[in-house]
């Protein structure tokens, strides 16, 4: 079973490097094409995110995921679940 990683109130990091991000709306899915491309993408979605960080304090947009946090515009990034908004609850 593939485990979804894109979930309202989840907290997830990219494996290039930025986060962690609590995950606030989830958008799609869609297929819109990647703005380096002319072709429409595989079904995905955008969400929007706050930063868990005060030090980088903001909402940040992640775009072209599917809900298990592969991206289809490219295989190089992916969203790392840091934090299950389901085992914050039973916390
Ligand atoms: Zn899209």
């Amino acid at each position: 079973m593939t485990s979804i990683i894109l979930s309202r109130g989840n907290i997830v990091r990219t494996s290039y490097g930025t986060g962690p991000y609590k995950i606030d709306t989830i958008s799609g899915p869609c297929s819109c094409a990647e703005f380096t491309r002319d072709t429409p993408s595989d079904p995905h979605y955008h969400a929007t995110c706050k930063s868990i960080d005060e030090g980088q304090a903001g909402t940040y947009h992640l775009g072209g995921y599917r809900l298990d946090g592969t991206s289809t515009w490219t295989d190089e990034q992916s969203l790392i679940l840091v934090q299950d908004a389901q085992m914050e609850l039973s916390l």
